[in-house]
């Protein structure tokens, strides 16, 4: 039975499950009680700012790094927790990396088959698997070649060929893509996008790019200061963000502090931002009279003429994007729009009116000690750049071929 067979009979039984993972390095917490669950052949991504504990994370699954805490099982296994520590190459997991980490000295078609050596395939059942696999991903042509030849974008091809090709339980990715240039990294997204899909894998990516997360994920998790601030389908967390920190991190053009006027549905509010009132889609549950934040997703966004909802601005900058105009606007209530998009340029400098509809609108209250948006940094400290994060550790999860 193939991946995607046995993946039409087991797709609501969870691949992974996480139950309060923590880690400390001394005695910072770096991951703070993840609870997660991944079901056969979906495509989750976790997303968060640099320092947010990706990574940690992804090495805590694969094995790499030791629990503080909390349990993990693979495949209905138990391979983390108290007194249990599975090694990375008992868990049968594949990975992909940011820097590719092919062996240098192996050929491109004995990188991919050497995946299938640890699974004891014979040789010339292994060299007729890679090359499968390889043409998969465009790259049989250059299956006698050797890594050092090949661009990043041909490498991380033979990379993600090398982690599909032995159709382990869970496919882990770290930022694969983050080191290749613009027009590379969409293509490879919509390939890694579909030969996961065609292959029935189950996949954990991690990203710190809000584009890429969205585009790929079938469950996207927000993750900050080694927490899961939320985890739904992309459209559920960008329509209905769990706390401004969310919806920052998903996407803003602007934000601005209001006053809660009342609530005219169950899911709308009337704010007051100045002389004007506006429909917003009420967070949590704003009350009358309640200080508010309202936070604006670009798309809710439009230049008009004035009207109900309608704010006065200056032009502050305008930009061909895409096939029409972006804008900086300057508001009369003193905040600053970004990407208010419009068919026609606004000349920098006019006064123009930005049409808000609520429904990317998003009004959040302050209380309960909520931080205000600014003092939320989306920027953690960070490992040094270039220094691959555990080069050390992965001979342990993929085999060393000496
Ligand atoms: P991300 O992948 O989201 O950028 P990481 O998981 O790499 O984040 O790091 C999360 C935090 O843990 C950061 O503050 C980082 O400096 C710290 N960290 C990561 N690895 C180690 C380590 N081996 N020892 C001490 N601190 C570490
Ligand atoms: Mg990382």
């Amino acid at each position: 039975m193939t991946l995607s067979e046995t993946a039409d009979t087991q797709s609501l039984e969870p691949v992974l499950v996480a139950v309060g993972l923590t880690k400390f390095y001394q005695d910072v917490r770096v991951l703070d009680g993840i609870d997660l669950a991944v079901l056969r052949s979906s495509f989750v991504v976790l997303l968060g700012p640099s320092g947010s504990g990706k990574t940690t994370l992804l090495r805590c699954i694969a094995g790499t790094e030791r629990l503080s805490s909390g349990t993990l099982h693979i495949a209905g296994r138990e391979v983390a927790g108290p007194g249990v520590h599975l090694p990375p190459d008992r868990r049968h997991l594949s990975m992909v990396f940011q820097d590719y980490a092919l062996w240098p000295h192996m050929s491109v078609a004995e990188n991919v088959g050497f995946a299938l050596r640890r699974l004891a395939v014979r040789g010339s059942e292994r060299r007729t698997r890679a090359l499968q696999m390889l043409e998969r991903v465009g790259m049989s042509h250059l299956a006698d070649q050797y890594p050092g030849r090949l661009s990043g974008g041909q490498q991380q091809r033979v990379a993600l060929a090398r982690a599909l090709v032995g159709e382990s339980p869970l496919l882990l990715c770290d930022e694969p893509l983050s080191n290749l240039d613009a027009h590379l990294r969409e293509q490879l997204r919509v390939e890694i996008a579909t030969l996961t899909r065609d292959s029935g894998a189950t996949v954990i990516y991690i990203t710190h790019d809000q584009q890429e997360a969205f585009s790929l994920a079938d469950q996207l998790a927000v993750i900050h200061q080694g927490r899961i601030l939320q985890i739904g389908p992309p459209e559920q967390v960008y329509r209905l963000p769990a706390n401004p920190f969310v919806a920052q991190f998903t996407g803003l053009a602007g934000s601005m502090d209001a006053h809660v006027v009342g609530r005219t549905g169950p899911e709308r509010v009337r704010v007051r931002c100045g002389e004007v009132e506006l429909e917003a889609t009420a967070m949590g549950d704003p009350r009358p009279g309640e200080a508010a934040q309202v936070l604006l997703r670009a798309d809710a966004l439009s230049l008009g003429p004035s009207g109900f909802g309608a704010l006065c601005g200056v032009v502050r900058d305008s930009s061909f994007r895409s096939g029409a105009y972006d804008h900086v606007v300057d508001m009369a209530q003193g905040f600053r729009l970004t990407g208010v998009r419009s068919n026609t340029r606004a000349a920098r400098g006019s006064n123009v009116v930005v049409l808000i509809d609520p429904v990317g609108c998003l009004a959040f209250p302050y209380r309960d000690g909520v931080e205000r948006l600014d003092a939320v940094s989306p920027d953690q400290p960070r490992l040094p750049e270039g220094v691959p994060a555990w080069p050390t550790e992965r001979a342990d999860l993929m085999g060393s071929p000496g």
